[in-house]
């Protein structure tokens, strides 16, 4: 059993999605706190918070830090608190990670376990493609964007995994092929906590 939240870190298209969606199926004690698919919504129902990402999930760029960490304030805020949290693409930047640090420590939330994907560029690609035809995800359709979001991930993104070393012991940290089918991904997962000590 797990017992406290897991923040998924990874390239976009590095199943982080699917791994979440899948734990919580398996495990209803968890709730889904997806960034991008509270921005994909709000485009798609046109709010003000819609009509003023849409130019950033256009290029590939990142929503500002203080949007972001308000729109997830603001879930967190309403959340049953006997559940935990699945994280899907936040933290994203250096400064949402603090944020969200510092979040936990005011609230007195135990620290979360890091997950890491690790997958390559590559294999990334052909996935974002094959997923925005099934999923009809229009800002994953051009190859440039893509790219530019592999960029972003690249140079603003991708320090997290550096940082979260000073704030969380080794044993809370998961790190994961993301090469491999999403069943295994997902049981590795599940049987690293298990065995983890602080579970
Ligand atoms: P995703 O589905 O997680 O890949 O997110 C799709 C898009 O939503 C990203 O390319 C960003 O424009 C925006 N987005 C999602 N999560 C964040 C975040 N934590 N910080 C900033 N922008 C985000």
């Amino acid at each position: 059993m797990i017992t406290r939240d897991i923040i998924l870190f990874g390239k976009p298209g590095s199943g982080k999605g699917t791994l979440g969606k899948n734990i919580i199926k398996a495990d209803t004690g968890f709730l889904h706190m997806s960034t991008g698919d509270i921005f994909r919504d709000n485009m798609k129902r046109e709010t003000e918070l819609g009509l003023e990402i849409i130019e950033v999930m256009d290029t590939g760029e990142l929503v500002n830090d203080e949007l972001t960490c308000a729109i997830v304030e603001d879930w967190l805020e309403q959340i049953d608190e006997n559940k935990y949290v699945i994280y899907d693409g936040f933290p994203r930047t250096e400064h949402q990670l603090h944020w969200l640090l510092v979040y936990y420590h005011e609230n007195n939330r135990k620290l979360p376990f890091f997950v890491e994907i690790d997958i390559s560029d590559e294999i990334v690609i052909e996935r974002i493609t094959q997923r925005a035809i099934e999923q009809d995800r229009p800002e994953d359709q051009k190859p440039y964007i893509i790219k530019q979001r592999l960029n972003v991930y690249d140079s603003q993104t991708n320090i997290i995994k550096e940082l979260i070393h000073e704030y969380l012991p080794p044993e809370q940290i998961i790190k994961l092929d993301g090469t491999l089918p999403m069943k295994k991904v997902h049981n590795s997962m599940l049987q690293t906590i298990e065995r983890n000590p602080i579970g």
